[in-house]
């Protein structure tokens, strides 16, 4: 089959990921084989490219997977041949620690990752634990249904975390994959919330976007917004926009990062805290890691009754390298995805 494979980590702008041929896997007890039809591309395999997260190399990258079940390893009975399912970042965890059974298999220290620990979707086929693989609501292209297994799925365990209610004013930091479904959730779920978008300076199709998803305030980071936020999440790969956010933030409100790793390029930036500006009057700082099962089982679900229309742009799979390229300097607008199979 063909794959793209990472061998060794490097900046994204050297083009590391090598289109091969390789041996189709072959699905255990258990698995299911998947011929992947699309695969999101995130941030996430920039950290994994660039050596920030550590990833076992060479690795097939990709965690937001959408295929058709094309074989049933060995007493596999939860779907069918044929079936259209996603796969999302959790690959795997233990089942039987502490956080595992209550819910927060997210934090078990055996949690593995999809195009991290485990070969993902950037290749013509996958294999998975039937258990970590979810069926695709109908009515979604695709394309489409990629970006709600990372993006989609982890914004919406974010604004869980926001513990946001209707009413208040919620604040987004950076305006690409995650937060343009995150706004969508919010607009159905509360209805009297406000929401005030930051993006980059001079990101128009970014805040274009925001508007036209109904964004109440649209701004770059480093405004003042007319209200102070409830609560904010912060989807960028940089460290002044939680220091804005915190500086913007209403009294005993939140703070959500939804960020493995952080870029070290602004780091200065964290020395601008001050306890009285950013910290004082019962701030919080959260962030958010991995995902449960249940974040994707019940974020599907939600994402098809509201409905969310993911904003895609679409590459070959041999684009991998452009694609990733974009998504560094915030070029792709909504969600990257690669296409792979029509199927
Ligand atoms: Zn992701
Ligand atoms: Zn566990």
């Amino acid at each position: 089959m063909k794959a793209i494979v990472l061998k060794k980590t490097a900046l994204i702008e050297e083009r590391p990921l090598e289109l091969m041929e390789i041996q189709r896997p072959e699905p255990g007890p258990k698995q299911i084989l998947v011929k992947v039809l699309a695969c999101g591309v995130c941030h996430t395999e920039l950290d994994e490219i660039e050596g920030r997260l550590q990833a076992k190399l060479p690795i097939i990258l990709g965690h937001e997977i959408v295929g058709r079940v094309d074989r049933l390893g060995s007493g596999a009975t939860k779907f069918k041949v044929k079936d259209r399912v996603g796969i999302a970042w959790i690959n795997s965890a233990c089942g039987k620690c502490d956080f595992c059974r209550s819910n927060m298999e997210n934090l078990c220290p055996e949690f593995r990752g999809t195009g991290c620990d485990a070969d993902g979707g950037y290749a013509e086929y996958t294999i998975v634990s039937e258990e970590f693989a979810y069926l695709i609501p109908e009515q979604f292209l695709n394309s489409q249904a990629a970006p709600l297994l990372c993006a989609g799925a982890i914004g919406y365990r974010a604004l869980k975390l926001t513990n946001l209610q209707d009413g208040q004013i919620l604040g987004l930091f950076g305006f690409g994959a995650s937060a343009h479904i995150v706004i969508q959730i919010v607009k159905h779920k509360h209805k009297n919330c406000k929401v005030f978008v930051f993006t980059r300076p001079g990101q128009v199709e970014h805040q274009n976007l925001a508007k036209q998803l109904g964004a109440d305030w649209v701004g770059a980071t480093g405004e003042m917004p007319p209200e102070l936020l409830n609560a904010a999440i912060d989807f960028t790969p940089a460290w002044q926009p939680i220091v804005e956010a915190l500086r913007t933030l209403q009294k005993g409100g939140r703070v959500v990062i939804n960020a493995i790793r952080k870029e070290a390029n602004d780091k200065e930036n964290l020395l601008k805290l001050d306890y009285a500006t950013h910290i004082w009057l019962e701030k919080e700082i959260k962030s958010v890691a991995n995902i449960t099962r249940s974040d994707v089982e019940e974020f599907l679900p939600l994402a098809a009754e509201i409905p969310i229309v993911p904003e895609v742009q679409e590459f070959p799979l041999e684009q991998a390298n452009q694609a990733l390229l974009l998504l560094k300097h915030g070029k792709i607008q909504g969600a990257g995805v690669l296409k792979i199979d029509a199927g």
